[in-house]
């Protein structure tokens, strides 16, 4: 399968290799399967396919790189210092995007805004990002409670889909003790009165 658009220097088969390259296989199939479930979402959707199926295969590239990889990042590039006192959990999508850029060159927002916000949402998310969200919360190989709903609800809306994910991943967060992303919150409080 070759992509139709120049939306990247690659074809699909030389991107997979990149992406299986930093990732371990249990990892990189995870992105296999978000790619396939944002193609879908994006066909049900009438968002351009070949955008969600690539920002799927990337959305997790830089998830196995060290913490010390990317505070230098964060501090290099002068990101938000606020980063600093979250983890691999937050850095991964929201920093990952500049390792997409450096080191894939691929320089296409609406991609790399969809892998920046793919964890912790945005209070205004495009389509695109609202399915890349949900594609990696409801792939096939996802097996938590509420999978169902959360599947039921994203084939009814992308943005029923999106405020019950918020609403999921932040229970499980303060059950949890976990620290709370300030963006996870103003992601909730944005997404709060979508029906
Ligand atoms: P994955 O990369 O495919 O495993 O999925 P995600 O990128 O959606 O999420 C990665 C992890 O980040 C999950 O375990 C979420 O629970 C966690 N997470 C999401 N929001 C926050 C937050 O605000 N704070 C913290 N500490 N973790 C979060
Ligand atoms: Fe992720
Ligand atoms: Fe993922």
């Amino acid at each position: 399968t070759e992509y139709q658009e120049n939306l990247i220097p690659y074809t699909r088969d030389e991107l997979i290799k990149k992406v299986h390259e930093k990732l371990d296989d249990k990892r990189f199939q995870h992105c296999l399967r978000v790619e396939q479930q944002a193609f879908q979402l994006a066909k049900q959707n009438q968002v351009n396919t070949e955008k969600a199926a690539i920002a799927g295969l990337l959305h997790d590239y830089a998830k196995q790189r060290s913490d010390h990889d990317f505070i230098k990042v964060i501090n290099d590039k002068q990101m938000d210092p606020e980063l600093l006192d979250y983890g691999n959990a937050i850095w991964h999508g929201v920093v990952g995007a500049e390792f997409i850029k450096d080191e894939l060159h691929i320089f296409d927002e609406e991609i790399l805004n969809a892998v920046r916000r793919h964890t912790v949402g945005a209070p205004y998310m495009t389509r695109l990002d609202q399915i890349i969200y949900m594609a990696d919360y409801i792939e096939p190989g996802r097996d938590f409670p509420g999978v169902e709903k959360a599947r039921e609800l994203t084939n009814q809306s992308l943005k029923k889909g999106v405020f019950f994910q918020t609403q999921q991943t932040l229970k499980y967060l303060v059950e949890n003790g976990r620290p709370i992303y300030p963006g996870t919150i103003a992601t909730y409080n944005a997404w709060q009165n979508i029906q």
